[in-house]
């Protein structure tokens, strides 16, 4: 936490920071989960998805706003972040998607971590285990995917390994989408109906345990079936689960910078590395103290937008470590020390996570993956507010 919360007032420790940091609304992201559960039918559960530090939004902080009547339990990718969450307090039930390398066993199962098993060999590894400690695992199925899971071929055997696992607890079995963002894709519904099909399998030979298919796309689709929980990332943050979508979600980050030095340029003047924007009239040209170092992709050079005083205004020249620079002349009254919003909104504006990913060729998840740990995070509570900055530990 910030560096002495004793002593300073937020807005003491807003002012001892650098001026750029990503806002995490924490109602934003409750009315998130609210209308999340909310569209689920009766008997379904929602998982809330918070591997990779909660898509970058912070894990700790979204997951201590997971009130157990609206979040049946928490998934993540890695041992690593499961035990973050088990030290901050953490109670609810933990799933870590894996794979999980042998040595990791005994600790997962330890911190009541539950263990989601990706295949044959991950069954094997905790196959010793489970014979004489009590384990809480997970079955992944490939029902189309060909990733990690079971294929069907391997049920058989996996259904025999379980019987040697007495005091291994199969708490759920589940699979994953590839394609659910398109609803015109029909392998959808493939993927549902192997999943049934491989479902069916394990339950006649006695393993009926609870299942999940749907991520956020299937969700929002309502591809669920009776009494199957859901596992919702993206959407949690505001992200667009639909490859056309127009959820209604709220964006829960907000990543904002100020102008740090603000010049004019004569007409035929180049800016930053390479040269690569050279200004064609008189200019006004801003520069921002934020850079690729922080998640702001090298390639909006000369493609990004950025949000001033209530208006779009361009990246110009290459996006440098540590800088950017805007070209602010049809701004007129832009100054230094102006607030400048990368991501989210500013008076009637907004840019989303979604629009920076099609300037670049990606998606919103590695948009907001990508925030790096040297943006302080600041959790807005209403009118309370709190900082997290990696060098204040
Ligand atoms: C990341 C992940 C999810 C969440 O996906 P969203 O599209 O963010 O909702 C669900 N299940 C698995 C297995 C995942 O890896």
């Amino acid at each position: 936490m910030a560096h002495d919360d004793r002593s300073l007032t937020f807005e003491e420790t807003l002012a001892a920071i650098r001026p750029t940091w990503a806002e995490i609304d924490l109602e934003a992201f409750e009315r998130n989960v609210d209308a999340i559960a909310a569209r689920l039918p009766a008997g379904s559960r929602l998982i809330a998805v918070l591997k990779a530090n909660a898509y970058g939004h912070g894990a700790v902080e979204l997951a201590r706003r997971c009130r157990p009547d609206r979040v049946s339990g928490i998934a993540v990718a890695l041992l690593e972040e499961a035990l973050e969450l088990r030290r901050a307090g953490i109670s609810l039930p933990i799933l870590v998607l894996g794979p999980l390398q042998e040595a990791q066993i005994a600790i997962a199962a330890e911190n009541d971590i539950i263990i989601g098993i990706v295949g044959p060999e991950a069954l094997d590894l905790v196959s010793a285990h489970g014979r004489d400690h009590d384990l809480r695992i997970a079955l992944k199925l490939d029902s189309g995917m060909g990733r990690m899971g079971f294929r069907d071929s391997e049920i058989p055997r996996a259904i025999e390994v379980l019987r040697t696992m007495p005091r291994a607890r199969v708490e759920a079995i589940y699979t994953h989408f590839a394609n659910a963002s398109d609803p015109r894709d029909p392998y959808t519904e493939t993927q549902r109906a192997n999943f049934k099909r491989m479902f069916a399998r394990f339950r006649d030979a006695g393993v009926d345990v609870p299942r999940h298919e749907a991520n956020s796309a299937a969700t929002m689709r309502g591809l669920i079936d009776p009494g199957e929980s859901v596992r919702v990332g993206i959407a949690l943050y505001g992200g667009e689960a639909l490859d056309m979508g127009q959820s209604k979600l709220e964006p829960v980050m907000r990543w904002r910078t100020e102008i740090a030095r603000l010049k004019s340029l004569p007409a035929g003047h180049p800016v930053g590395y390479g040269g690569t924007f050279v200004t064609s009239r008189e200019s006004r040209i801003a520069t921002l103290p934020v850079g690729y170092a922080d998640g702001y992709n090298r390639l909006l050079s000369n493609r990004g937008r950025v949000l001033l005083r209530g208006r779009r205004v361009p990246v110009v020249g290459r996006v440098s470590m540590d800088l950017v620079t805007i070209d602010v002349t049809e701004v007129e009254d832009a100054a230094v020390g102006d607030e400048v919003v990368l991501l989210g909104s500013q008076g009637a504006e907004t840019i989303r996570a979604e629009e920076i990913a099609s300037l670049i060729g990606t998606i919103s998840y590695e948009v907001f993956c990508n925030v790096s740990a040297r943006v302080p995070r600041i959790y807005r509570d209403g009118d309370r507010a709190t900082v997290r900055s990696s060098f204040s530990e």
